[in-house]
């Protein structure tokens, strides 16, 4: 599938639930969200349908994400008849780690290609602050039987003003111990109060921080669709990565499309919902009419994020009801 500036859509980001049981400042308020009720959300069934008609249309990479996709439950069955099914070429997965660690043998088994684990910090007062939830030894239970079982692992941290900066260098000092990609990620807000505030710790600010305590940042080369720039860092075994979320500076080459919990496909993070393929499923509509309507909503793309939220009302959503 290409979309109407010549940009090819191989890349499913697939939001599962938007359930989460942390409670992260930067994503939704203390008291969580209005949560989807059963009917409102996609049934594996339905999700299962419509995998092979996105396989169909070109998509080579399924990402599973939430809200914390391991909150839904059988996750665990979904994504084994799904890796089973060889769709798709690479099958990641994002998570908050806080129930994943009893899964990581099942994610080694059916050969997930990688895991993306939200982590902002290492101090545990601080990841009880950031997330009001009190369970970073789970989290770092997980960090370590992923790096126990050899699978390709992610750290996203988000850097907040006055929150977190003070663990830019622990996180990234993590990419020296073990063999992982540390990103810095932009704050977006996708904070559910539709609060904007000015980043300081954009692309320019955490590349400077990092310099200053780590030197030279030797940028090395990234996937040709890839949102994080990473570098590496002598005597790392890791790399650091920058991903400038808000600055929105990688659109160019931007290969993915999202599907919501509730089914409403998304051609841009920052744009509106486009098309709602659980209301077409239900309404019995043909497996052309939907592919139909998917190569349509593909090729009405804004050239980027910029344009995208500019062409629609003010964000106000939570992250968790997207999926990232
Ligand atoms: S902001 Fe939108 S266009 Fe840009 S990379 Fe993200 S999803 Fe793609």
């Amino acid at each position: 599938m290409k979309d109407n500036h010549g940009r090819t859509i191989d890349y499913l980001r697939l939001a599962i639930t938007d359930r989460c049981n942390l409670r992260c400042h930067y994503c939704m308020p203390a008291s969580g969200l209005d949560w989807l009720k059963r009917d409102e959300l996609l049934s594996y069934e339905e999700i299962e349908q419509l995998l092979p008609l996105f396989s169909s249309l070109g998509i080579r990479k399924l990402r599973f994400t939430g809200g914390e996709p391991f909150m839904r439950r059988d996750f665990d069955k979904l994504l084994t008849r799904v890796a089973k099914s060889n769709q798709f070429e690479s099958i990641t997965i994002t998570t908050n780690g806080v129930l994943t660690a009893p899964y990581v043998p099942l994610l080694k088994e059916l050969n997930i290609h990688s895991v993306n684990l939200s982590l902002d910090t290492l101090d545990e007062k601080r990841f009880a602050a950031i997330t009001r939830r009190d369970v970073f030894p789970d989290v770092m239970r997980t960090l370590d039987a992923l790096m126990a079982h050899g699978i390709r692992t992610k750290i996203n941290a988000v850097i907040m003003e006055g929150v977190n900066e003070d663990d830019i260098l622990p996180l990234a000092m993590l990419s020296k111990e073990l063999p992982i990609d540390v990103r810095f990620i932009e704050e977006m807000p996708f904070n559910g109060r539709g609060d904007r505030h000015a980043v300081k710790w954009n692309r320019k600010g955490l590349i400077e921080a990092l310099e200053n305590v780590l030197g030279n940042l030797m940028p090395i080369g990234t996937e040709p669709n890839a949102t994080s720039e990473n570098y590496s860092i002598e005597g790392h075994q890791g790399t650091v990565g920058i991903i400038a979320a808000w600055s929105r500076t990688f659109c160019g080459t931007c290969n993915r499309i999202r599907l919501t919990p509730s089914g409403e496909m998304k051609t841009c993070l920052y744009g509106r919902n486009e098309l709602n393929l659980g209301a077409l499923l239900r309404s019995n509509a043909s497996t052309n009419q939907i592919a139909e309507e998917i190569e349509q909503a593909v090729l009405r793309r804004k050239k980027d994020g910029i344009e995208a939220e500019a062409a629609r009302t003010p964000l106000e959503e939570s992250m968790a009801t997207i999926g990232g």
